[in-house]
């Protein structure tokens, strides 16, 4: 257990008391460590098995002076947080990842700017104002739809539409962006984690399916060739490297019909994909994120185990009879306490 100068157990602040700070937290305990969640929400998993945890609003300056004194370093498990937040707290706390990357993250057009100028390619997009402006670009791309989503705060496919010439358009508030279509032969991610001292480690990309936009499952490893899965990794670990990345980041990607390679998303964290790494690879996702904030030697990302996630959406928690006491399988509820249509509920990964 690894202590600090004044006899105490190192701790990681975590922004975010989700189901990815609560299986942060058990990693952090399971090196040594503690997790302490600021989440406004009273009902956040994280609170369930974490000591000491914060609940108050995200403008709370009071609370976040003492949370941010109270830790050796904050981190965190979603990038909606204000940046107000980040910048109240980053004059008592370090905060992995820095607040460049969480900026890029929580705008969409910034994002696929940024992916770009580093030599990432993504689909076409613009960043739009009304509805002329949507046609002038479909009539510039050649084609009849595309889709539109707002450049903040969208998630499982809130804050999206698809607009086809002619028809209206789409209610979104605030800034948006045009997106071309991109007829994909699948989806995949890739996780890569990396040190201060420059230590980067990625996992091999894993395959993504949705449901009502909504990640439904996952496969590891993505059966996709060789040099998709390198241009997927490079893709990634460029990104990392250009950020200075000290925590762990995700790249949504699509495989294109020919094969290419498009960035669509940038989660700045942890990711849903990557809930089959606590128990299908040698070190989790959740425990990457700990050691890369903590400057610990990140863990090896080899393969145990071929697995498949699936995530529990709703009401598919009450029926889990059939994945309970079956060999290889590894059920993980969060405890919410009300069960929505849409909330990720808890997931399943069954090893092959
Ligand atoms: P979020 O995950 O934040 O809701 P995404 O941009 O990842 O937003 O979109 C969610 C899903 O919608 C994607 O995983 C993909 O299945 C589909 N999608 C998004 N953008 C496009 C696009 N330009 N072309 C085709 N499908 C898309
Ligand atoms: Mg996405």
């Amino acid at each position: 257990m690894e202590l600090n100068a004044d006899g105490k157990v190192k701790k990681i602040g975590m922004l975010g008391g989700g189901q990815l700070g609560m299986m942060a937290a058990e990693a952090a305990k399971n090196l040594g460590y503690e997790v302490i969640p600021y989440d406004p929400n009273p009902n956040s998993p994280a609170f369930k098995i974490c000591q000491d945890c914060v609940c108050a609003e995200w403008d709370d300056e009071d609370a976040l002076r003492i949370f941010a004194k109270s830790v050796d370093v904050v981190t965190y498990e979603f990038e909606n947080i204000p940046m107000e937040t980040i910048d109240i707290l980053s004059k008592f706390s370090i905060i992995w990842p820095d607040k460049m990357l969480l900026q890029i993250a929580q705008h969409r057009v910034l994002e696929k700017t940024y992916l770009n100028t580093n030599g990432i390619k993504t689909t076409d997009f613009v960043k739009v104002q009304n509805k002329e402006q949507v046609n002038d670009t479909l009539e510039q791309w050649g084609v009849d739809q595309c889709i539109i989503k707002t450049c903040r705060m969208g998630y499982d496919g809130k804050g999206q539409a698809v607009y086809k010439k002619g028809e209206a358009f789409p209610k979104l508030k605030g800034e948006l962006i045009a997106e071309k279509f991109v007829d994909f032969d699948c989806e995949i991610s890739v996780i890569v984690a990396r040190c201060q001292n420059g230590e980067i480690k990625s996992y091999p990309p894993f395959l993504n399916e949705h449901k009502n936009h909504i990640l439904h499952k996952t496969t590891a490893p993505a059966p996709i060739d060789k040099d998709i899965e390198k241009k997927a990794i490079e893709s990634a670990e460029r990104l990392a490297e250009s950020v200075g990345l000290v925590g762990v980041l995700t790249l949504e990607m699509f495989v294109t019909k020919d094969g290419d390679v498009l960035a669509n998303e940038i989660a700045p964290r942890p990711h849903n994909s990557g809930h089959l790494t606590i128990e299908a690879f040698e070190t989790s996702q959740f425990e990457q994120q700990i050691r890369a904030v903590l400057g610990l030697p990140l863990g090896e990302t080899t393969l145990k185990s071929s697995a498949t996630m699936i995530n529990l959406i709703g009401d598919d928690v009450k029926d889990t009879a059939q994945y309970k006491d079956q060999p290889k399988t590894y059920l993980h509820i969060y405890g919410k306490p009300e069960v929505k249509e849409g909330r990720k509920m808890g997931h399943v990964t069954i090893l092959s």
